[in-house]
């Protein structure tokens, strides 16, 4: 993963740098570091931890510099210390290099620089990188900027890089392959390089997105150039930026979580905005409207995605083959892309991913399409590298999402997959014209249902500080709400560190029972509609074995609630639209809990948002 952001031009590089390290913290906060280039000194500040640590570090230190880069990491290769953190620099200081990705043949490389003298102080793959433009520079006699390129000819993996040199200090050069970077052209003459847009919304809207293989050669004097590795040059497609800043800020919340949860009922109702009218009985998903009637014909749709967009794409999966009858698998995309699957022309897949980035969601997606797929998208971040591989897909305009944990881009993915399953059924005939305007009524009231829960928040954090001790949690559901409870179970592990399993509530039986004691809470979905008997069996089963039981009922339920020992109601609707509303009590439950175990919400332990490594 790792976030970096280079800077230059007039500016001062140091605060543009540091505020979008911060910004891109999601990304990854084992390390930050920076190399400010200073009247032909090259300063280089790296420290383990947040880029808070580094500010601290760098403070008493000389900071000047119109041009810089810096970096903030999620170890691959190497533990977080301040030696292995980027940027990585030549013995001699010239040239030094961030890195996000990973160079597979590392270690090949590296026997190699060993045997050349070079000696390595850290544990890194980019080091190796470093080393090798700093040999090839040296050795071959060519500029750091050809040296770059020899250089990445060499190597097997995936890179994002930006590399400074005091050969060159107008001169900052990039590349990618498989991981992102954005190139921000200034008003100054200036340039802006970054893992995403936000470290360069403030200064400029005009951007290029990086294709992979390409190199940027962004130069004070020359202006910029952007070339294939192969050295073609090419010309940049420079885009205007929609993002606005103020997505960027926490708006007066605690953490960005818990801005993100509040703001579902805007995010769930943009999403579907311009897409759906129930007064005129219409849906429209303007990105794949021209796949349909393939997605009708397909053999089958294969979702792929990871971790809560999986979870996402289960919805879907319901959804699709109850509405439209659409033969669905869904797959992890790890699993997917090493198990030699069986793709043809006739099958449709579908990448569901909030960054748009996640690497083994994208390196499945380009192994369907070399065997013929039509391969669609369902992204967050406009612009993506999902995005612009797939041959149509939908946005989901759920806004930045920052918060680790997935909130507001996972009910904007079940939107989605919601207004396809029901263009498609449309489309199929296999929903009834009645069934269908009064889906898209009901879709519309989400939000205000959303609303009316959010409001219980209150009353969900007082659950929530009954259960802030436990060490074991299980989630059930059924149908629909079966993925919800993973989810549900996945936000308490990843933000409170309480291990947490999600089942089907009838699985319970074939094992997860034998866990169940008065220390267990259990969270159940257990909303009207036709498994709510069944559920409700599932539930005395807990009962009888004196676990706590939170269970999420349907308003003006009571059978349940004489049962549990809490019950928290949310607004009826179609069974369908369950998981919309079902997942957010357990999104509220999980960030009280984390909160109130002094858990960092927004960053937890060992994660980062945007996963662009294998
Ligand atoms: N492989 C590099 C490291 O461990 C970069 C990691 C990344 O981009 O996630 O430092």
């Amino acid at each position: 993963m790792c976030g970096i952001v280079a800077y230059i031009g007039k500016k001062e590089a140091y605060p543009i740098i540091v505020k979008g390290l911060k910004r891109l913290e999601y990304r990854g906060y084992d390390s930050a570091g920076v190399a400010l280039l200073n009247n032909g000194d090259l300063n280089i500040y790296k420290k383990q931890g947040k880029v808070a640590n580094l500010e601290e570090h760098a403070a008493d230190k000389n900071r000047s510099g119109h041009a810089g880069i810096g970096h903030t990491r999620w170890a691959t290769h190497g533990a977080p210390n301040d030696v292995n953190a980027h940027p990585h620099y030549s013995e001699d200081c010239n040239i030094a290099l961030i890195h996000n990705g990973i160079i597979e043949n590392y270690d090949a490389i590296k026997q190699r620089l060993v045997g050349n003298g070079y000696i390595f102080k850290s544990e890194t793959d980019t080091e190796v990188l470093t080393y090798l433009v700093d040999d090839i520079h040296k050795n071959a006699g060519v500029s750091v900027a050809e040296a770059v390129r020899l250089a990445l000819q060499q190597v097997v993996g995936a890179y994002a890089i930006v590399v400074i040199s005091k050969d060159n200090p107008d001169q900052l050069i990039a590349a990618r392959k498989s991981s992102p970077l954005v190139l921000g052209i200034g008003k100054d003459n200036d340039f802006f390089l970054a893992s995403d847009a936000t470290p360069i919304v403030e200064y400029t809207k005009k951007v290029v997105y990086m294709e992979d293989e390409e190199i940027a050669i962004v130069d004070l004097n020359e202006g910029l150039k952007l070339y294939s590795i192969d050295e073609v040059e090419k010309t940049p497609y420079v885009q205007e930026l929609e993002l606005q800043l103020e997505a960027l800020e926490k708006g007066g919340y605690e953490h960005f979580m818990l801005k993100e949860i509040h703001e579902q009922p805007r995010s769930i109702k943009d999403c579907f905005r311009g897409r759906l009218n129930a007064e005129e009985g219409w849906v429209s998903l303007g990105g794949i409207k021209d796949y349909e009637e393939k997605m009708i014909k397909a053999n089958r749709i294969i979702m792929i995605a990871s971790g809560t967009s999986w979870h996402a794409g289960l919805v879907g999966e319901y959804l699709f083959e109850d509405l439209a009858r659409i033969n669905v698998e869904v797959e992890y995309a790890s699993e997917f892309r090493y198990r030699n699957p069986i793709i043809t022309e006739n099958d449709i897949v579908i990448a569901i991913s909030q960054s748009g980035e996640t690497a083994d969601t994208l390196a499945a997606l380009e192994l369907a399409k070399s065997k013929g797929a039509t391969i669609l998208g369902i992204c967050n971040v406009v612009g993506s590298s999902i995005s612009r591989i797939t041959d149509a897909g939908s946005y989901t305009h759920a806004g930045p999402e920052i918060g680790v944990a997935s909130t507001k881009a996972f009910t904007a993915q079940v939107t989605v997959l919601t207004l396809m399953a029901l263009s498609l059924a449309k489309r199929k005939g296999t929903i009834s014209e009645t069934k269908f305007r009064t889906m898209l009524s009901e879709l519309e009231a989400i939000p205000q249902k959303v609303q009316q829960i959010l409001d219980k928040n209150e009353e969900i954090k007082i659950i929530s500080e009954k259960y802030q001790d436990a060490s074991n949690a299980l989630y059930l559901g059924r149908g629909s709400s079966f993925p919800v409870a993973l989810e549900g179970a996945l936000k308490l592990k990843e933000i409170s560190y309480i291990h947490a399993e999600g089942y089907p509530a009838a699985e319970m039986k074939h094992g997860p029972i034998a866990l169940i004691d008065e220390e267990m809470p259990v969270f159940v979905i257990a909303t009207s509609g036709t498994s709510y008997e069944k559920v409700v069996s599932n539930i005395q089963e807990v009962k009888a074995r004196k676990g706590k039981l939170i269970a999420i009922v349907t308003e003006g339920d009571d059978q349940v609630d004489n049962i549990a020992d809490h019950t928290i109601e949310i607004p009826d609707t179609d069974e369908h639209l369950v998981p919309l509303l079902a997942t957010i009590p357990f999104q509220l439950l999980s960030y009280h809990i984390a909160v109130m175990r002094e858990c960092n919400v927004d960053q937890p332990r060992n994660l980062a948002k945007s996963v662009t490594v294998e």
